[in-house]
């Protein structure tokens, strides 16, 4: 029987303010940290509150090392900088694929996060790690004060503007702003670094034919190479299917889930892999690689149509090529192309594949973008003065969000958002009344690519 609600009443206390800036950044994934950097740059004080002991989120404690191509699809315009090209060149070594290449830059997980610290400490970012934000405090559509905790205990932050880079939107769910769910919210993952020569193996096949021995369903899995770690590879075999990793206690399930999938790999591996090789996991990520939670309502909705067809914006500041990538709750996959076409590769191994314009009644003679573009009108909030929020949280349809997911564009909007909450504080504006194009106009100043 389910047992009702019991409440308590927690005795009021004084809470210290332990930290004070104009910008304070909730998440250090790059989308967080590209935000107080560009707004550093700019001459706000930034902090920047971490729950895990390093930043860099999904890229770093998910082990998620590859950030695709700065290019449009002829390879011959560059569509992205800033910072994340401005990273990519100090991350040693990063390796680099052809230069329209979808899956184009690897990193080394690790040295990403000391790149991070660099980075933030050469810009005056204060930085805390350990340090979970709780909950916040409102005043007239204004947030004021956040409260943290650590290993100081419970404290408060005052800021002029706050930016949620949480990934699950933790302050906007706080606040109460209306959020939804997409039909299909695509599963996480719980990634690792395998030493052992795979070159010859094919995992996902293997799951396929031996993965009940193992307690594995069928699935669609990808891999990446570490660069300068011979022998070593980052493995995405596996999803953890049917949970909602924003509510507790699915998230729980999904990282106990994910550990038992990752050594039921290895396990597989060392008896049908490669003869003679021996297998390891040789790093877990230390946080289950979450792709998608609530989205929550901003004044625009991306919209797939929109985004595939090339629509550009006077409030540009983004821009991208890497095509709809929707992981299904079946552990299939679906591909949307600029082309028109799409692929759905089966957990199964079958593979369906069509046109997308002709199946939704889209002209098929409009042309074909080699990129495309996203305004600021999407990260602008409903509600609220001084606040944005950032990240795959984004206010996005299913399809356009399997588009918009990933790291090089993210990074991007992490860098508008802090750019705007320069702008805002600075003029004494509302976001909700900044020009979108001042923005874009400042981010293009400020080194990101061909944005206007
Ligand atoms: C398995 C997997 C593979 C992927 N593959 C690719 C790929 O190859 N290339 C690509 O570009 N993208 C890929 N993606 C997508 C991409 O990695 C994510 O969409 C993106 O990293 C999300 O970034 P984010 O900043 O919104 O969130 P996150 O990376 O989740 O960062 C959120 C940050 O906020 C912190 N945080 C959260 N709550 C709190 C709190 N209450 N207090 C303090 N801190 C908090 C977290 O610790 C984290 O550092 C993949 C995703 C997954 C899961």
């Amino acid at each position: 029987m389910e047992r009702e609600a019991e409440f308590i009443t927690e005795p009021q206390k004084k809470i210290p303010v332990v930290a004070e800036a104009d910008i304070c950044v909730i998440g250090g994934s790059c989308t967080g940290v590209f935000a107080a950097v560009r707004a550093a740059r700019l001459g706000a004080s930034v902090i920047v509150i971490e729950r895990e002991g390093c930043l860099g989120g999904t890229a770093t404690s998910g082990l998620v090392n590859c950030w695709h191509t700065l290019n449009d699809t002829s390879g011959e315009k560059q569509i992205i900088a800033g910072l994340t090209e401005e990273i990519l060149s100090r991350v040693e070594p990063a390796e680099t694929r052809g230069k329209n290449h979808a899956d184009s830059h690897f990193f080394n997980p690790h040295e990403l996060k000391t790149e991070l610290d660099m980075l933030c400490a050469e810009n005056g970012v204060r930085v805390m790690l350990h340090t979970l934000y709780c909950s916040c405090m409102e005043e007239n559509g204004s947030v004021r004060y956040i409260i943290i905790e650590n290993k100081d205990g419970r404290g408060a932050v005052r800021a002029s503007f706050f930016i949620d880079a949480s990934g699950d939107g933790d302050i906007c769910r706080d606040l109460g702003i209306e959020k939804f769910y997409n039909q299909t919210i695509q599963p996480p993952s719980a990634c690792f670094l395998l030493e052992g020569d795979v070159s010859h193996v094919d995992v996902t096949r293997l799951i396929r034919h031996h993965g009940d021995e193992f307690g594995l369903e069928k699935d669609w899995g990808w891999f990446c190479r570490v660069p300068d770690a011979s022998n070593i590879t980052m493995r995405a075999d596996t999803h953890v299917l049917g949970l909602i990793p924003d509510k507790a206690e699915d998230l729980t399930k999904a990282e106990i889930e994910g550990r038992r999938k990752m050594r039921a790999v290895i396990r597989m591996l060392n008896r049908y892999g490669a003869e003679g090789v021996r297998y390891a996991n040789v790093s877990s990520c230390s946080s289950i690689g979450i792709r998608e939670t609530a989205h929550y309502v901003t004044a625009k909705k991306a919209d797939q149509f929109e985004l595939l067809l090339g629509k550009r914006y006077d409030d540009c500041v983004m821009n991208g090529t890497y095509n709809v990538d929707v992981h299904l709750p079946d552990g299939s996959i679906t591909f949307h192309h600029f082309d028109g076409s799409f692929n759905t590769e089966l957990a199964d191994g079958g593979r369906v594949t069509g046109s997308w314009r002709r199946e939704l009644g889209i002209d098929e003679s409009l042309p074909i973008p080699t990129y495309y573009s996203l305004p600021f009108s999407c990260l602008v909030p409903v509600r609220h003065d001084n606040l944005i929020a950032v990240g795959r949280m984004i206010n996005a349809d299913i399809f356009s969000f399997g588009a918009l997911r990933v790291m090089v564009n993210l990074n991007q909007l992490g860098e508008a958002a802090g750019v705007a909450a320069y702008l805002s504080i600075s003029s004494g504006v509302s976001v909700r009344s900044l020009d979108g194009r001042s923005v874009a106009k400042k981010l293009s100043e400020g080194g990101s690519a061909n944005l206007a």
